[in-house]
Parts: C-alpha cells; sequence; structure tokens
C-alpha cells in the first residue's frame, strides 16, 4: 500500500455552546464553512471527549490524549512543555515553569498580571532576569527565556528538586504574588519553593530600576517589575509515535505548548513564518508548509490557537470570523494534500465558550475524511451535527488508534 498521508488539524477551543443572541447557533453553526462542510459531507463526523464527558481539559492533558498519550500516565506539568517548545534543552532533573512578566506595588500586589501585555523590550528584560542569581539554595542554577508578549519561561536547574511546588502567580489582580510551597511536603520540592521564591524576589530587585520600566512607567504603561510563575513540570517520558504507531511526523504550530508537546512525541518542527499562536496567525503559510512538509512524513500536525483566544476573550463574532478564516486553510489541505488519495482530519482540543469565556467539558467535533471513509452525509459541520454523525462518541485517547487504523497503519492486536 502507498504511504498514506495523514494531517491532524486540531483548531484550539474551536467548540462552542448555542448562544441565544445569534439564534441558538454556537460560531460554528453560525460562520460560513464550506469546506469544513465539505470535509464532513464525505467523511466520519462525531463527538470527541478530550478527556471523558464532563472534564473540562486544559490545552496540555487534552493535546497529549489527541495524540494518544494517557494524560493520567505521562502527564509531568505544563511548563517543560512550554520550555521544550521555546528551545530550551530540558535534562531529566530540570524544573520548568510558564511564567509572566507581571506589575506589583511596592507591597506586591498584583496590578497587572500581564505588564500591559509588554511586546517592546520584552527580550532585553528576560536577558537581566536570566542573570539573576538564587544564592540562598545551594546549587541551583536558572535559565530564563521571554517566549511571546509577557509570557516565559523559567527553568530551575540542579539536583534535588521537584515539580510538586505551587504557583506564585496567584492568577487574579489584586492579590499579592504567592509564595511557593511545597505540596507533597518532600525536601526536594521545599528546596524548589526556596530557590523559587528567592527567584522572584530578585527578578523584582532586577528589574523594578531597570530603564525600560522608567521609560514604561513615564509612558503611562504598566511596568514589567517582576517575574511571576506557574505551572511546574518536568520532561514527560513519551514513547514516539514513530515507535508507537509508525509515523513519521512534523509539527506546524506558532504555540510554545504545542512545539514542546510535538518535540517530546518525536515529531520535527517546522518553523513557518506568521505562525504566530495569536489572532493574526498566516494561514497560507501554514497551508503551504503543510504541503511541503507532506512530501516526506505521513503525520502532519497543525496546531491553530486562534479560536480559543476569542472564546476566552467572549468574543462571538471574533470566532465566526477567526473560523472562516481556518475553513481557508482546511480547503487548502483538503485540494493540495488531496484528500482523494490522503487523510485530513480536524477536531479541537476542548470547548472555549464565549459566554464563560472559559473551556467546558463538553464533548468536541471530530472529522476525518479520505478514500474509503464511510460518508456521514452531514451537510454542515456543526456542534449538534457532530452529535448526529456516523463515528459517534470517542475519547481523546481513541483518536489516535482510529486515526492508525483508518490509514492503514495500526497493528492486529492477537494474532
Ligand atoms: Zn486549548
Ligand atoms: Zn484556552
Amino acid at each position: 500500500m502507498a504511504d498514506r498521508k495523514l494531517v491532524l488539524l486540531i483548531a484550539d477551543g474551536l467548540a462552542d455552546r448555542p448562544v441565544i443572541d445569534y439564534d441558538y447557533k454556537t460560531p460554528l453553526e453560525y460562520a460560513n464553512t464550506p469546506n469544513m462542510d465539505r470535509l464532513a459531507k464525505g467523511g466520519l463526523v462525531g463527538q470527541l471527549d478530550p478527556i471523558s464527558p464532563g472534564v473540562r481539559p486544559g490545552s496540555d492533558v487534552a493535546n497529549l490524549a489527541l495524540l494518544g498519550y494517557d494524560p493520567a500516565r505521562f502527564y509531568t506539568g505544563r511548563g517543560a512543555l512550554e520550555a521544550l517548545g521555546a528551545g530550551i534543552d530540558l535534562g531529566p532533573n530540570d524544573i520548568a515553569f510558564r511564567a509572566n512578566f507581571a506589575t506589583v506595588d511596592d507591597d506586591f500586589r498584583v496590578l497587572d498580571r500581564r505588564a500591559g501585555r509588554i511586546k517592546k523590550g520584552a527580550s532585553k528584560l528576560a536577558k537581566v532576569v536570566d542573570d539573576v542569581k538564587i544564592d540562598g539554595v545551594h546549587g541551583v542554577k536558572l535559565i530564563f527565556k521571554a517566549t511571546t508578549d509577557h509570557r516565559g519561561v523559567l527553568v530551575l536547574r540542579g539536583e534535588k528538586l521537584s515539580r510538586m511546588v505551587s504557583d506564585v502567580d496567584p492568577k487574579e489582580e489584586g492579590l499579592k504574588v504567592g509564595t511557593a510551597r511545597a505540596t507533597d511536603g518532600s525536601e526536594e520540592a521545599k528546596r524548589t519553593a526556596q530557590a523559587l521564591n528567592e527567584f522572584v524576589k530578585r527578578s523584582h530587585e532586577a528589574l523594578r530600576e531597570h530603564p525600560l520600566n522608567t521609560q514604561r512607567v513615564s509612558d503611562d504603561e504598566p511596568a514589567a517589575n517582576i517575574v511571576i510563575t506557574r505551572g511546574a513540570g518536568t520532561m514527560p517520558a513519551l514513547p514516539s509515535l514513530k515507535s508507537r504507531n509508525d509515523l513519521r511526523g512534523a509539527c506546524i504550530a506558532g504555540t510554545a505548548m504545542i512545539k514542546g508537546l510535538a518535540l517530546a512525541a518525536g515529531l520535527d518542527l517546522v518553523d513557518v513564518k506568521g505562525a504566530t499562536g495569536g489572532f493574526s496567525t498566516d494561514y497560507e503559510a501554514k497551508a503551504k508548509a503543510t504541503i511541503e512538509a507532506a512530501k516526506d512524513k505521513n503525520f502532519i500536525l497543525v496546531h491553530v490557537k486562534a479560536p480559543d483566544l476569542a472564546g476566552h476573550d467572549k468574543d462571538f463574532k471574533g470566532k465566526v470570523k477567526i473560523i472562516e478564516e481556518l475553513d481557508g486553510l482546511v480547503g487548502s489541505l483538503i485540494d493540495e494534500v488531496d484528500i482523494g488519495s490522503n487523510y485530513v482530519a480536524l477536531t479541537a482540543d476542548h470547548t472555549t465558550s464565549v459566554y464563560s469565556g472559559e473551556h467546558t467539558g463538553d464533548p468536541v467535533p471530530i472529522v476525518i475524511g479520505g478514500p474509503d471513509v464511510p460518508a456521514s452525509r452531514v451537510t454542515k459541520l456543526s456542534e449538534a451535527a457532530a452529535a448526529r454523525g456516523n463515528l459517534g462518541r470517542i475519547r481523546g485517547l481513541d483518536l489516535m488508534p482510529i486515526l492508525t487504523d483508518v490509514i492503514g497503519r495500526s497493528r492486529l492486536y492477537g494474532s
């Protein structure tokens, strides 16, 4: 059999709930999506519970499950995935954290968790933070790197550290910066918490008088005067998709966490200029890169972050617009990757409700198009149509077995 190729497009937070003000339609239902509809009509269509019914997943555990890794077994915290995706070579003893530049007052009360979503100068400030020394805990070094806007990653490197420490980021403005604590009471976690607390204090000392911040204050912008952290993690030990499913894969994504996950799963990263992991991602560039990658790979994971952002912003119309743009990408993939002989699957990692601005525990639509796939004859892709589809209701962990079987790469169970 020819090497059939599979493109898996994960649209972050694509699914939604019906909204009364829009005639009980979801953004996906409201949007004009001729290409997704075309894919759905000729393909397998169903519902997918990323983890299990009613569980509200974070993107990290949901995407792990979609790639076939049981989070209960393989999840070791989001920070590590972000650090890998940011290009940090993580060692087995490293503890990685998601980090934000934030604005605090003299009492360490958080005025802005994102320091006004600082863009300019973040990498200069990151250099200063990277030079911070932790003197109070013997033998702990640190690496700090800015990623996008106010975001960054912190890695603590040394012996006898643990990821079982609480977040410093209070996740709410008006509250004080938290004190990291050992969540399991172990000596390693206590040591890590101590190092982390010292780091946060020193980041403030290093940043508060920085000329860039003096400038920001005089421009009436919030100073990026501290780094706060959350999501401690260690390097996950994922068996590669090659060893598990015989998939030679590549990943096209702008989001650091997804890039990290892809690397950990043994996929090659394809750098796409304009794939930002933000609102303004370049869909045409992503389509081109996918088609190019499909020449010598048989599995291409494409991730689009924007629907989730619009969901968190509670922006119905914005989400509709993003879905319509995304539909263009689906169209290019269907035509160029050629679902006459290859496969294109589309799903989401979870629902991000424009009503609540939060992830919900609802099932998301899953569509698999390609040769010899039973046609659902669904005419318009939507959450409701997915419930009437021909695939039924599956869990995130079922996806890879189904996909590998559809493309003819599954192993026989038994003999
Ligand atoms: Zn997500
Ligand atoms: Zn989200």
